[in-house]
């Protein structure tokens, strides 16, 4: 027997290797073996095919041994991976090693489920020498070969080999030369408490979406459930996954961070106990491991996890929902590059699942599929029981510096102080929303002018005032801070606000309240994050300051102010997507005022209160900045009217540049007029860690142009100038 393994190294291609006998019967579709490769004598690598014939010219080795009992990994999973491998232009193997829990990376064998309702087939103990007697009935004696060979295995992994074998099977059986046996269901404990446990008799708009998606039930469907802040979708995909579990099916939820939004996990908890699995990175090994192992034996039917459970082992997949669809966490940027919400429409299609797209405010690719008829729009215009949408008031910064008013501490407005002020009195809750950590964000000699910068990195340091030191969030590095510039001795000054600001000007707008700060400086552990979260919920603080972490789902009834200190933190950076990234922001921390029984209030500050982004999320207007944006994709070629790939070259100052050119040179033939080619230029911070950073974007009308591209850039991947590294991105996000 031969069988085709994708080795998890840095190589294109999969290689065949002969199964000894001895091995054969442990052999299946997506198990780890051991094989040699090139000068090492053990490799791990994925079994991905039964090839007929070995390729010619080559000498075939053999197998080592067998890593697994049973195959991590199911057929369909196995097809999922080798398709993303192959479109996001990433080596054989290297998904597959990615998508396995960190745990069973290490050790030897994913133990034997015992999954509820599986159904196996055997061959029977002489059926060998019935093989003859089968005479022309071609397709039972291949499956029965294929047993014999392989001894008793799921009825799931024969049907990858046979798709359309059940009536051989069934035929096998009648003879007495297979055995068909379903293992029984393992006992699960479901405790549910009782208050969040019972579903919500829907609104109007509520069941009209869901028995949209219970009439696809069985076949593949996307939906786009565009629904706003507060409209109840997460109660419309529990319903829809509700009716799947009854029927004995499996759900998976992708959700941008679990760390950030432990109600929501918690109320799939509290729904469906322990059949829901968790996995996020907020977990030990060993519990990721045991998770993920709950869900490959069918004890747990529900995954809620981050962008990589796209992979989770869940059995018979029925429904597939990806919550906040439109969040860049999606998109996998290091390492094996893949965006899970693109990879959960292969899926979903692959499984013959119902895929629910969830957003407040969609990316401009699933609204333009939506447009197009290829996912069926669902909408929750209003929120649960009309609670109005919060009022946005925009605080123009450059008319108030006009005005004479700077100096602002922790650029608080003195409209935003006025009604932090009066939030307070009315004893309600606010939250008060920057993309920056730190002190200052700039640090410049008033002498000489020098900033300090990260000899690594181009970038400026941090000041974080409350630890005394100078920080590269980049590379991480700290030096103490000091008062005097390094070069001329002049005094410093810092400029630039960061959360660690605006946290002690609250404090000092405020005396008496109680406040609670939120970003990665404060918190470094799920558990942190859980505990600061719990204790604005329980109404132990008034006010909570922070970055972006503040802007997730969560569902505080107590708040009824949101101030955003500065909406313009990600308008300039150097991507396409930056407007609809600030929109989506805007209209998430938004969204988080206002959702109790007191109306919401929410005050924008910005240099740029007529941009579309700014101006139309303070309008809740999602529809007409969707509308001018796409029509600006569509005059530039930008995704959703095009699609593009990136290389990325990292090296030495001069390999890399070298390299790039390079890239460039290899490519130029291949444009065939249809892709523009964007560089090669230093990407937009050059330097990380010592090592400089070139990149070159392509952009085509479609991908197979793209890929030609990639194509006649591998020569010059196999050995870039100067041992630059290069990375291919599909469909980049970060530019
Ligand atoms: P979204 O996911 O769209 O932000 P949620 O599903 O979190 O909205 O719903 C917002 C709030 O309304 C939650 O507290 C939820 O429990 C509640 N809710 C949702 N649907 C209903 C319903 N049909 N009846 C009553 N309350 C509901
Ligand atoms: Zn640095």
């Amino acid at each position: 027997m031969l069988v085709e393994v994708a080795v998890a190294a840095a190589v294109r291609g999969t290689f065949t290797y002969r199964v000894p006998s001895s091995l054969a019967a442990e052999v299946a579709l997506g198990q780890r073996v051991a094989v040699p490769f090139g000068r090492s004598r053990r490799a791990t690598g994925y079994v991905v095919g039964f090839p007929a014939a070995p390729p010619e010219g080559f000498e075939l080795r053999d197998v080592v041994e067998v890593l697994d009992r049973f195959p991590p990994f199911t057929p369909k999973l196995v097809e999922l991976l080798r398709w993303a491998e192959e479109y996001y232009l990433v080596p054989p193997g290297e998904l597959l090693r990615a998508a396995l829990p960190p745990g069973l990376n290490a050790r030897r064998g994913a133990p034997a489920p015992t999954r509820r309702g599986v159904e196996y087939a055997a061959p029977a103990a002489d059926a060998a020498a019935s093989l003859g007697a089968l005479g022309r009935a071609a397709a039972q004696r291949a499956i029965l070969e294929y047993l014999l060979a392989r001894g008793r295995i799921p009825v799931e992994e024969l049907r990858a080999a046979f798709p359309r074998g059940r009536p051989a099977l069934s035929a096998l059986a009648k003879r007495g030369l297979v055995t068909l046996e379903t293992e029984t269901p393992v006992a699960t404990a479901g405790v549910l408490p009782a208050s969040a446990a019972a579903p919500a008799a829907l609104t109007a708009a509520q069941a009209a979406a869901l028995a949209e998606i219970d009439a696809a039930a069985g076949t593949f469907q996307a939906f786009l459930l565009h629904g706003v802040t507060g409209s109840g979708k997460t109660e419309v995909y529990l319903q829809a996954i509700a009716r799947a579990r009854a029927a004995g099916r499996g759900a998976l939820v992708l959700v941008p961070e679990i760390a950030l939004t432990p109600q929501l996990s918690g109320r799939f908890r509290a729904r469906f106990g322990d059949d829901v699995a968790l996995l996020h990175s907020g977990l030990s090994d060993a519990e990721r491991h045991a998770e993920w192992l709950r869900l490959r034996r069918g004890e747990a039917r529900i995954c809620v996890g981050v962008r990589s459970a796209i992979f989770a082992p869940v059995q018979d997949l029925a429904v597939l929902v990806v919550d906040e669809e439109h969040d860049g966490s999606f998109k996998q940027e290091d390492g094996p590059a893949y965006h899970a919400r693109d990879l959960a429409v292969v899926r979903a299609k692959r499984e013959d699942a119902v895929l629910i797209l969830g957003s407040a405010t969609p990316s401009l690719e699933t609204l333009e599929n939506a447009r197009r008829g290829r996912y069926r729009k669902l909408d929750l215009p209003a929120r649960i029981d009309d609670r109005p949408m919060p009022d946005v008031e925009l605080v123009d910064l450059s008319k108030l510096r006009r005005a004479g008013v700077t100096g602002l501490p922790g650029l608080l407005s003195p409209r935003l102080c006025a009604a932090l002020e009066d939030t307070l009195a009315a004893g309600q809750q606010a939250i008060v929303f920057l993309n920056r950590r730190g002190y200052e964000t700039l640090v410049v000699c008033e002498v000489c002018g020098a900033e300090a910068r990260c000899p690594d990195c181009s970038v400026s340091l941090t000041h974080h005032a409350r630890r005394g030191v100078l920080m590269c969030h980049y590379c991480g590095r700290t030096e103490p801070m000091s008062a005097r510039c390094a070069a001329c001795g002049g005094v410093r000054f810092g400029v630039g606000v960061g959360t660690e600001q605006v946290e002690e000007a609250v404090r000092s707008l405020l005396p008496r309240a109680r406040v609670a700060r939120l970003d990665r400086d404060v918190v470094s552990s799920a558990d942190d994050t859980a505990a600061v979260l719990a204790r604005f919920a329980r109404r132990d603080a008034d006010v909570l300051v922070g970055t972006q972490m503040v802007t997730k789902g969560h569902d505080f009834p107590g708040v009824t102010l949101v101030g955003v200190v500065l909406a313009d933190t990600a308008l300039a950076l150097p991507d396409f997507r930056a407007a609809e990234r600030t929109f989506q922001l805007l209209t998430q921390v938004a969204g988080r005022a206002g959702r109790g029984a007191e109306a919401g209030r929410v005050i924008v500050q910005t240099f740029n209160p007529a941009t579309p982004a700014v101006a139309l999320a303070a309008t809740h207007d999602y529809a007409a900045f969707a509308e001018g944006e796409l029509e600006r994709r569509r005059a530039f070629g930008y995704p959703p009217y095009g699609r593009m790939m990136a290389a990325r070259v990292e090296g030495t100052e001069d390999g890399a540049r070298r390299t790039a050119e390079a890239l460039a040179r290899a490519a130029r033939p291949a444009l065939a007029g249809e892709v523009a080619m964007l560089g090669p230029a230093p990407a937009a911070i050059e330097r990380i860690r010592g090592k400089s950073r070139w990149h070159l974007l392509f952009r085509a009308p479609s991908p197979p142009s793209l890929f030609r591209v990639h194509a006649a850039l591998a020569r010059v991947a196999q050995r870039p100038p100067g041992g630059a590294a290069i990375r291919f991105d599909m469909d980049p996000y970060s530019m």
